[in-house]
């Protein structure tokens, strides 16, 4: 068929392509294109003017060329491969586009960034790009000199789809935009395209995205299979892969950071779908605070503005306010955010792939508020269209608004890079500092490189530096640090040091120091990274994590400066940090100190044939002190060991055999499993990032296997069971039941016809349903009777309690008690415990809702209710009238750890029979800190049901052992510094009885 039969011709465009100067293009409406967005939009009120057709091009293909069907067809989707591939025709055919790969993601699908602007933008693409680096970095420009750039600039709007897989508009909305901004000659698209550089990323998830569209198109070939779940949103994590951008370690974080630095965006905008029909984003507040207030503004500006522009042509439902708050700073968009730019997002309304179908919403989505004056209907049929439409007519809107006043939000741009570089003088903090003389090397320089990465500066101080003692200064320094080596004196000294700590104290900055200077452009990303959070209970409830300071969840110590002299003293700007490594001293005995850098685990895991042991205790060789747990390396190959030394930064002494005088054990190589279901791979998907980047190997299996599976203990050692599902009964219930066994077996594989099923590293099965079921959960208990270890995390800890395979220990949900995603405080409570090998006194931990460990059986409990009524005051005793007075027995003050396992002389025979004996009794290794001790950053509330409770708990189960975390210890790449507990836990699995109280001598090697 002629094509241009359907085209009306309005004229001949002579010179649309400089490129193609030659050709006289035809334009006019694409009148077949047209005619079907028509059809497919359901509602009148459901489209606008900028999109309600689509203009013709001879030269320039419509994405309906390509793809044989336009966007926001019914029941299509596209995969990646062809959607670049358009991107790639369109800038063959227009030198209005232009395509640039910005790398390729974990199962190596490409991500682009496709840049549409006019001819003359196009030319001096690199000028612009150059200018908006400038403005980004304002040191040393005048007032002068930017508004000469700020009247040059071209404002650059970011436009990204489908970071979030099930959410399938964008892809395909955005190659219509890219092919509408590159031909549409009306005045709106030409301002656009004149005065502004509109960038585009068709897909973020590319890995996640061809799942997604392999399960719809499934189901749509195939009716009469079961549908399937999206069991792996991307390669790694699920939802969570927005919330990447403290850690940022998936590659499509990094990729969209490397290209924001690269550019520098005005705006950058992601579009996801899971509200009706369309929410901008400005969020409920609180917002995060330690962004530029002229930002908060902006996003209020943008979204009223579009807002106003949809509703005045009468689209129904478009709203902002609700649904998220702008607090955390781990979405996408604070890329952008918290590089001064404007960050912000749309959510519309998919129907979980293109079908259309009648969808009805209840009240909570109805309602009018004050946010929402033309709320969304209780009942429409709503398009994979109606969704095109929404999305593209108001980020028409949004992009016309920033090209609209170029200046103004370039000079706000310059403005807020300014006011970020002013601000270690003016708000402060002038600087922070990771000291010179920290012991967790390792992480200290991972955590540096990767503020590098994000692009903030790092300084190392050339000469020590005292600062006057100045309130301000100092907190929230790690407090489980080295500095903490006297701690353990009498209890009047330790009340003497709280005195000393509420005065201000000199500071002393050893030479060598890290500075972080607050003067640079990206101050605000590092304040935030490292301040302490509070999370009002008044506040709305928060959207996702309330604290997430990364000192302390990297066990690293920080120190809030707030002297401006600091600036002054002579520093050295770093590039990438490499820690060198290597052996010193002579001896065929080779000793490391444990200081839980992970690297440790890195090279007990690369050499797996050489001989190591623990330490159980503390020791001391040429001089030199070592933690317990320290690594002993006897008669090792010492070119070998130094090479792996020098690779991974670890310092090591050699010494003669005969100098080191401690008990030890032989540190395992364990065969480990990282267990996953078939529903939800979220946050197993944060473990096998931590064990992919350290190199540290397991195998991924099912629940369904572990329910096939005879003999665990002969394939694995460790089994981890990752936080998975709900708490409690919940919780259990999915787990043993998974997905429901109906129908046939539902196979996850790989097919010619659906190829991006899974991929290396993931799983694939003949059944995916069924769950563990009652046979996985013994399997799992004959498992650790027949010495195996499991680690239960978090939502994951009910299981093995409600299997029975936790004498003494119970696991509750909590009562009242809100914890959203908080920092808090636990101490060691068993400090010979192999897992707790290397730490100091204290850790701070990553606590999310729940689960409640509680060690005892109930009985032997004092109590601890108030007095009664009568004379005196609380604290007195009563005196009951008419007889002698006789005072109440003096309770003994018992310590929690002492009071959990107590049995009083009160008690019968029965509870003394109930208690197990003393080697197979619950050790508790880390303990959560008193109430009052308990927050850092972010929110609790109701945190005594928590507060002195265990956090880490070993309770042994026949031949082997059960580890209860209530703490989820590995989680978004954030929390560093509680790894080492899972990877002790998992070296010493066969030692975990090592340095119990009973007496009992430490074991002999094996
Ligand atoms: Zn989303």
């Amino acid at each position: 068929m002629n094509r241009t039969a359907f085209v009306i011709l309005l004229s001949v465009c002579l010179l649309c392509a400089t490129g193609l100067a030659q050709t006289a293009c035809t334009t006019g409406d694409h009148s077949e294109y047209t005619k079907k967005i028509k059809e497919f939009t359901t509602e009148p009120f459901f489209i606008t003017e900028l999109v309600d057709h689509l203009p013709y091009n001879s030269c320039v293909p419509a994405p309906d060329v390509h793809l044989h069907h336009i966007v926001g067809a019914p029941d299509v989707l596209d995969y990646t491969k062809e959607i670049n591939a358009y991107m790639r025709l369109l800038a063959s055919k227009t030198p209005r586009v232009k395509v640039m790969s910005i790398g390729m993601s974990e199962e190596g699908r490409e991500m682009l960034a496709v840049v549409v602007t006019d001819e003359a933008n196009m030319a001096k693409l690199d000028r612009y790009r150059e200018i908006t680096a400038r403005l980004a970095d304002p040191r040393g420009l005048s007032a002068d000199e930017a508004q000469k750039l700020i009247a040059e600039a071209k404002p650059i709007y970011w436009a990204d789809g489908s970071i979030h897989s099930p959410e399938t508009g964008a892809p395909e909305m955005l190659m219509e935009l890219a092919y509408r901004l590159a031909v549409e000659e009306t005045p709106f698209i030409q301002k656009i395209r004149k005065d502004s550089i509109v960038m585009i990323t068709p897909i973020v998830e590319v890995d996640g995205h061809d799942r997604e569209v392999d399960v719809y198109l499934r189901h749509k070939k195939h009716p009469e299979e079961a549908p399937y779940p999206l069991i792996w949103w991307g390669h790694y994590v699920a939802h969570d892969n927005n919330r990447d951008n403290l850690g940022v370690t998936l590659a499509l974080s990094r990729n969209m950071l490397k290209t924001f630095l690269e550019w520098h965006p005005t705006v950058m905008h992601d579009l996801h779908e899971s509200v009706p029909y369309l929410y901008i984003m400005t969020g409920t507040g609180p917002y995060n605070a330690w962004v530029d207030p002229i930002v908060i503004s902006e996003w209020q500006e943008m979204a009223y503005h579009e807002i106003e522009e949809m509703t005045k042509r009468g689209v129904v439902g478009v709203w902002t306010h609700g649904f998220y708050d702008g607090w955390a700073p781990n979405y996408l968009l604070s890329i952008a955010t918290m590089h001064n730019g404007i960050g912000r997002f749309y959510e519309t309304f998919g129907n979980g792939g293109a079908d259309t179908r009648v969808r009805s919403l209840g009240p909570a989505n109805t309602s009018r508020e004050w946010f929402r004056p033309n709320p969304p209907l209780p009942k429409v049929k709503w398009s994979a269209r109606n969704n095109i439409n929404m999305q593209e007519s108001a980020i028409l809107f949004g992009m016309n608004n920033l090209a609209s006043n170029g200046p103004k939000f370039l000079n706000n741009f310059y403005l807020k890079s300014r006011r970020s570089v002013e601000k270690a003088r003016t708000e402060g903090p002038a600087a922070w500092v990771l000291p010179g003389d920290e012991t967790r090397t390792a992480e200290q320089a991972n955590f540096l490189n990767l503020l590098e990465l994000q692009g903030v500066e790092v300084h190392r101080l050339e000469k020590e530096v005292r600062l006057p003692a100045v309130a301000g200064n100092a907190p929230p320094e790690r407090k489980g640090g080295d500095k903490d080596k006297d701690r353990d004196k009498d209890k009047d000294k330790d009340d003497k040091a709280k005195k000393d700590d509420a005065k201000p104290q000199e500071t002393v900055l050893p030479a060598g120091s890290y500075v972080i200077r607050m003067d640079q452009p990206y101050s605000r990303l590092a304040d935030t990274m490292l301040d302490t959070q509070y999370y009002s209970s008044r506040d709305p409830r928060s959207y996702d994590d309330t604290g997430w300071t990364l000192g302390a969840l990297k066990n690293i110590r920080t120190v809030r400066v707030t002297e401006a002299s600091l600036l002054d003293a002579p520093m050295k700007k770093m590039g990438k940090i490499e820690l060198a490594g290597g052996i010193a001293g002579q001896g065929k005995t080779l000793l490391i100190n444990h200081n839980t850098d992970n690297t440790l685990a890195t090279l007990r895991f690369r050499l797996p044939e050489v001989a190591m042991e623990a330490a159980e205790e503390p020791f001391e060789a040429d001089g030199l002190k070592f933690k317990a747990g320290s690594f002993i390396l006897r008669n090792a190959d010492r070119d070998k060991i130094e090479k792996a030394a020098k690779d991974l930064g670890i310092k090591i002494h050699a010494t003669r055999d005969e100098d080191v005088k401690v008990a030890s054990h032989p540190l395992a190589v364990p065969k480990v499993a990282l267990v996953h279901n078939w529903i939800n791979t979220q946050n197993d998907g944060w473990y096998r990032i931590a064990f992919d980047e350290l190199k540290v190997p397991y195998t991924y299996v099912a629940d369904t296997v572990l329910r096939e599976t005879q003999n665990l203990r002969q394939k694995f050692d460790v089994i981890i069971l990752p936080p998975s599902g709900g708490f409690g009964g919940a919780g259990l219930n999915t787990a043993l039941r998974g997905l429901p066994m109906r129908g046939g077996p539902m196979p996850w594989k790989n097919t010619e016809e659906f190829p991006n099923m899974t991929a290396t590293g993931l799983d694939s099965a003949d059944d995916i349903r069924g769950g563990l079921g009652y046979s996985g959960l013994a399997a799992l208990e004959q498992f650790v009777r027949d010495g195996g270890l499991l680690l239960a995390m978090q939502s994951s800890a009910s299981l093995p309690f409600a299997a029975g395979m936790t004498d003494m220990v119970t696991v509750a949900d909590p009562r009242t008690m809100q914890a959203p995603g908080s920092v808090l405080l636990s101490t060691i409570d068993d400090k010979k415990s192999p897992i707790a090998y290397g730490y100091d006194d204290k850790l701070y931990l990553y606590y999310r809702q729940g689960p409640v460990i509680t060690v005892g059986a109930g009985f032997g409990q004092e109590e601890n209710t108030p007095r009664s009524s009568g004379r005196g005051s609380a604290a007195d005793p009563d005196v009951i009238q008419g007889r002698p007075y006789i005072a109440p027995e003096k309770t003994v003050k018992r310590t929690p750890r002492e009071q959990e396992l107590y049995v009083s002389e009160e008690l019968g025979d029965l509870a003394r029979w109930l208690l197990p004996a003393k080697d197979q009794q619950p050790r508790v290794v880390l303990r959560f800190a008193a109430e009052k001790d308990l927050l850092l950053s972010g929110m609790i509330t109701g945190g005594n049901e928590i507060a002195e409770k265990p956090a880490v708990v070993d309770v042994p189960h026949g031949k082997g052992h059960v580890v209860l975390f209530a703490n989820n210890p590995m989680w978004r790449d954030e929390t560093m510094g509680s790894y080492f507990l899972v990877f002790n836990a998992i070296m010493n699995f066969d030692h975990l009885n090592a340095g119990r109280e009973t007496g009992k001598p430490a074991q002999p090697h094996d």
